[in-house]
């Protein structure tokens, strides 16, 4: 039975892709954006057939303004916006704080609005860092922070280990749960590429020579969006305080590189087929931010298990490869990579 859904972030891969699938389904979706005058006219160009079933709301993480408008009239939340930026700040609370403030704001205006089940989009970044010796995670892992880990993963930590105590404290009855996806992957909608996505445009177009020496675990943002939707519609004692971890596979970057070259051939030239030594990475990583972030992924397996979220919600994961194939294409369709 459709219903009122506000997914916050509605202009992000994700929140976007969330969207889609909830409108699809027909339901009715309140969105925020945190500039309509930016933003508005381009998502309801993308949805112009679901006239009538978008609404488009002004709020920002780091305010109340707007909350309570776009909460009003929904069953359920999907919390999908959070700061994910491709370099490291300077400043770890540019990050932790939005992340953590914004989600127990969410949390805070829905209740107010009498929702009850709220799913929010943490990350595998709360699940699989910070921990000596261990290289495969589920869904009962929890990053450890005592370690020192990088802002985004503190960011996404802090904010899913708060949302869980805030319930705990203020709203024990609510239907909580986490979607904690791997590394994104899958089609896009237009130019304004995620983190993630990034990296697959950099393997096909030439601008990584060498693949650095490290791995990733992969989901395709449709399966990403479908646990969301699934974890709205699916029985309370099924979801009630659940995490979902989404990964399909764990990959070394030289294998991405591999299936980008057996799947789209025509890249081949431009894909790199040797491994960058870790020495160049560390020297890189000097003056790229990119490559800072990397430079602490060296040799590191960080294999994060699916197979709950598979089970529990009832569905199966698209490939890995798969995945990477069709974002090969989509990049190419939308002319943001040219053969
Ligand atoms: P994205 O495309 O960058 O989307 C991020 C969204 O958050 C945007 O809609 C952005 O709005 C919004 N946002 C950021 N700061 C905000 C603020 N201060 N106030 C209001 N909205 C704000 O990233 P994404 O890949 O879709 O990520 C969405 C969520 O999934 C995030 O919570 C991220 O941590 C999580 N996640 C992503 C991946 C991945 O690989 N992509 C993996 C695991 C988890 P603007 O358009 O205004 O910037």
């Amino acid at each position: 039975m459709a219903g009122t859904v506000l997914v916050t972030g509605g202009t992000g891969y994700i929140g976007g892709e969330v969207i889609d699938q909830l409108l699809a389904k027909g339901y009715t979706v309140h969105t925020t954006v945190r500039s309509k005058a930016k933003s508005e006219e381009r998502l309801h160009q993308r949805w112009k057939d679901a006239t009538g079933r978008l609404k488009v709301f002004e709020a920002d993480l780091m305010s109340d303004d707007g909350w309570a408008a776009a909460n009003a009239g929904c069953d359920a939340v999907a919390h999908v916006a959070s700061p994910f930026p491709m370099g490291v700040p300077k400043d770890k609370n540019d990050l932790v704080i939005p992340a953590m403030e914004g989600t127990l704001r969410a949390l805070k205006f829905a209740q107010q609005a009498g929702i009850n089940r709220f799913v929010q989009t943490s990350s595998a970044a709360a699940i699989a860092y910070g921990q000596k010796n261990k290289d495969h995670f589920d869904y009962t892992d929890w990053t450890n922070l005592t370690e020192g880990v990088p802002p985004y993963i503190e960011s996404k930590t802090v904010a899913e280990r708060s949302a869980r105590d805030w319930v705990a404290a203020n709203a024990p009855d609510m239907i909580f749960c986490s979607i904690n996806p791997v590394a994104v992957f899958g089609p896009v909608y237009d130019d304004d590429l995620s983190t993630s996505v990034e990296m697959v445009k950099k393997i096909m177009d030439g601008s990584i020579p060498m693949a650095p020496n490290m791995g990733i675990c992969v989901t395709d943002v449709r399966d990403v969006a479908e646990a969301h939707v699934r974890a709205i519609e699916a029985p309370a004692d099924k979801v009630r305080g659940e995490r979902f971890p989404t990964s399909q596979k764990f990959m070394w970057i030289e294998e991405m590189a591999e299936t980008v070259r057996q799947r789209a051939p025509e890249f081949s030239a431009k894909v790199p087929t040797r491994r960058m030594p870790d020495f160049l990475v560390k020297l890189l990583a000097l003056f790229m931010p990119e490559m800072k972030q990397i430079k602490g992924e060296l040799g590191n397996v960080r294999d994060v298990s699916g197979k709950h979220t598979e089970d529990v919600l009832g569905y199966r994961f698209i490939t890995a490869e798969q995945t990477i194939e069709d974002t090969v294409r989509s990049l190419v369709a939308h002319g943001i990579v040219k053969v």
